[in-house]
């Protein structure tokens, strides 16, 4: 039998040895690094940090200390910018997802809130609710995505009746947003941002067109625009299937750890997990390690799929099932019980990597680590 290895616990008191790891030294690395691809000279743009989604799973108060050199907070919905102010954000936050509802102005309570709008009835809620602090907002323009905004031929008119709310003391201000649909393609903004331009010529107002893929592959479309609003790239993924975060400069700040927990010695045709969707070529060692899909690991990872247990790249082997994975043990003989496992962040494995074997992207896999998880800071540098 493999041996079983010295117990290996992180700290605190959980009893399941899987854990999440954040690194908000990353973060603050990937803000750095991000402000440096931003064009140079007159009017480099400000930075709205993404922390949308819980800060793309990482934990909105694990991250925000390592965020406090960027401009600006970029959120979903109006609960998220309170709680932005709630751990002292005393700085602008722009609401992508603006208003639901003709109720949704009485939150508009906060000085520096900017709020994305959408469509026209967004214009007339504001207009019917006078606010001790006037947003500033941003019309979305549909652009190529087509998800939400403004279509072309409604674009002036909204425009019209924003800048009215404007003079009228109603909002501070009126900008301009476009979000790319093939940020991450080589040539996927040249059309959408001709469109843009054409659009808003001559409209005055402050414009925001960049994502994290934007910026880093075509840094020369945020020139004449005030702010831009990376949020993956700053959690260390890349957004590029031919482009490693490591190549980028960027560093992970989610690493996901476990433990081997359980060892079986198969023998020649035997089937291991559910379906038997992978059957033993010949006696083979398989660790079974405490991670599933109720955990966020994704169930569409195959057979193939890399895992490092004991600092050794191995293999996912058959079906991910709810509270558990089996890997191959061939590559790593020694690792026993308790053996330290990897599942994405650290060791050179990066997110990007199992989300491409899951057929997904990184985004989907850091947003969706499930609350059974703990998280727990990789260092003291930024706690509070
Ligand atoms: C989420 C979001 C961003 C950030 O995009 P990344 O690809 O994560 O950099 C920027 N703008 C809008 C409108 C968004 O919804």
């Amino acid at each position: 039998m493999p041996p079983v290895n010295a117990p290996y616990r992180p700290e605190g008191l959980t009893a399941r040895p899987l854990h999440a790891r954040i690194h908000p030294d990353a973060v603050a690395h990937n803000l750095a690094r991000l402000r440096a691809a931003l064009p140079a000279g007159r009017g480099t743009p400000r930075l709205w940090a993404t922390v949308k989604a819980d800060a793309y799973g990482h934990g909105l108060a694990r991250i925000l200390p390592a965020l406090r050199h960027a401009d600006g907070l970029a959120v979903l919905h109006l609960d998220e910018a309170r709680a932005c102010r709630r751990l002292n954000w005393h700085g602008p936050i722009l609401v992508y997802g603006g208003l639901y509802s003709p109720a949704d102005v009485l939150l508009v309570d906060t000085p520096g809130l900017h709020l994305v709008i959408t469509h026209a009835a967004q214009l007339e809620w504001l207009a019917r609710a006078p606010l001790a602090h006037p947003p500033s907002i941003w019309l979305r323009f549909a652009g190529d995505i087509h998800h939400t905004g403004f279509a072309a031929d409604a674009y002036r008119a909204a425009y019209g009746i924003a800048s009215d709310l404007r003079r009228r003391g109603l909002a501070a201000d009126v900008g301009h947003l476009n979000h790319y649909a093939r940020a991450d393609e080589p040539d996927g903004v040249d059309d959408a941002d001709a469109v843009f331009r054409r659009l808003i010529e001559g409209l005055p107002g402050p414009v925001s067109t960049s994502n994290s893929a934007a910026l880093l592959k075509h840094a020369a479309r945020a020139v004449d625009t005030q702010w831009v609003r990376p949020g993956l790239a700053l959690y260390g993924a890349s957004p590029f299937a031919d482009t490693s975060a490591a190549a980028l400069d960027l560093r992970p700040a989610m690493s996901l750890h476990s433990q081997v927990v359980g060892i079986q010695r198969v023998s020649a045709g035997a089937g291991v997990g559910y379906g038997g969707a992978f059957s033993a070529p010949r006696a083979m060692d398989v660790g079974i390690v405490t991670c599933g899909y109720a955990d966020g690991y994704p169930r569409a990872a195959p057979t193939g799929t890399p895992v490092i247990v004991d600092g050794v790249r191995t293999r996912l082997l058959g079906r991910v099932s709810m509270d558990m994975m089996a890997v191959d043990l061939g590559p790593v003989p020694r690792a026993g019980i308790g053996a330290p496992v990897t599942l994405w962040g650290a060791g050179g494995l990066a997110v990007e990597e199992v989300a491409a074997s899951a057929g997904t992207i990184a985004a989907d896999l850091l947003t969706g680590v499930s609350a059974r998880v703990p998280a727990q800071l990789a260092t003291a540098a930024f706690a509070r």
